[in-house]
């Protein structure tokens, strides 16, 4: 039976309950009153009093659990107007399971204005208006966010937000092509599985300085290069045996993030992302690093939230490391992540990579790569 049909019923069972133990607890006081302690009817009425709080407290327990299972679904939609809505049965689909649905749909300019798309405002304002929305909906219920945002976007507005604990993703896949099977997870779910590991391999590049990471989680393996140079290019992605001394010349599998047994799990994947940027940003102390992904969008969203120091699990919230995975380090580039960030969008209409501002804490990207220059 459907959450939706079992929620009133509960309600009900819970409210009838409740009402019958009341009757029951009147009785027994009655009893006391007219016969006093010494009546051999008290005992029946206690045991009676004592099941019926403690079938009232099932479902009373019972009725809570379907309301935090469903609590509110929240959509969040930063795409430009004339952009196509591909998601609109998954978005149905999701809609039905929950409580209530919040929509905060924001259209944005993909323009460059003097070579850089600046959506610093637009991150800014959904962020907020996101946050102000969890603050004022009941934490007692689920929370369950469904992006329809482009990865750089989804990775800015993670790092902004401050999810509650146990906030589920719902990801609505890539209109089929990447055949993503993921639905709906955790940041909590999924340790200690059994599944392929994300693996990084490295490429020395042409350029003097810079790092470019690419993230890699679709059944797509092919993307289509950057035209800067860096030094170093960090892929991260789901490879063939690994366990072959070959195995960095080899394909990337078609593994699949997924939730499903044998995928490796969203969670993981945006762990592991966010690790190797982490280190590359502490590698780097001050060099650019430029993102580029084809990645689910919720593994976007949950990576940029991961990727924040402030975000920190709490088993990590007594150690000195910045989140590079070094104690004490004091570099600017592990403190202020963003200052040394480079998301990179992929425009189907250029067959290229457009680079963006997402955030008010990133530095002029046209400074950044300013800097990128290739080997004499
Ligand atoms: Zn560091």
């Amino acid at each position: 039976m459907g959450t939706a049909v079992q929620r009133p019923i509960w309600l009900f069972v819970a409210g009838a309950v409740g009402a019958i133990t009341i009757a029951i607890a009147s009785l027994l006081v009655e009893e006391v009153f007219n016969q006093g302690w010494a009546s051999t009817r008290i005992w029946n009425y206690v045991c009676w009093l004592a099941l019926s709080l403690l079938f009232w407290s099932i479902a009373a327990g019972w009725r809570l659990f379907l309301s935090k299972a469903a609590g509110t679904l929240y959509y969040v939609r930063m795409m430009p107007t004339a952009a196509r809505n591909w998601h609109i049965d998954a978005q149905e689909a999701a809609r039905r399971r929950f409580l209530g649905s919040v929509q905060v749909v924001h259209s944005i300019d993909l323009a460059a204005e003097s070579g850089v798309i600046d959506l610093r405002e637009d991150v800014s304002e959904v962020g907020s208006k996101l946050q102000d929305l969890f603050n004022s909906d009941d934490d007692k219920t689920g929370f369950m966010l469904v992006p329809d945002l482009l990865a750089p976007v989804a990775v800015a507005l993670g790092y902004r937000l401050n999810l509650p604990p146990g906030t589920m993703f719902y990801d609505l896949g890539d209109s089929g092509k990447t055949g993503t099977s993921i639905d709906s997870w955790a940041l909590e779910d999924g340790p200690n599985r059994n599944e392929p590991q994300p693996r990084m391999r490295t490429t020395v590049g042409p350029g003097t300085c810079g790092i470019h990471i690419h993230a890699s989680f679709t059944a797509i393996p092919d993307y289509k290069q950057i035209s800067r140079p860096v030094r170093e290019s960090r892929e991260l992605g789901i490879w063939q045996n690994v366990d072959d001394n070959d195995w960095q010349a080899k394909q990337r599998t078609d593994v699949r993030v997924g939730v499903r047994g044998e995928e490796t799990h969203p969670a993981s994947a945006a762990r592991a992302w966010a690790q190797v940027i982490r280190s590359a940003l502490h590698d780097g102390n001050g060099e650019p690093v430029l993102l580029t992904a084809r990645v689910p969008k919720t593994v976007s969203l949950a990576m940029g939230y991961l990727l924040a120091p402030a975000h920190t699990r709490a088993a990590m919230a007594k150690s000195e490391d910045p989140g590079c995975g070094v104690e004490g380090c004091r570099q600017d580039s592990c403190r202020n992540p963003w200052k040394y960030l480079v998301p990179l969008n992929y425009n189907p209409g250029t067959n290229g990579w457009d680079e963006m501002w997402l955030l008010r804490e990133q530095r002029d990207p046209r400074e950044l790569l300013a800097l990128l220059g290739t080997r004499p």
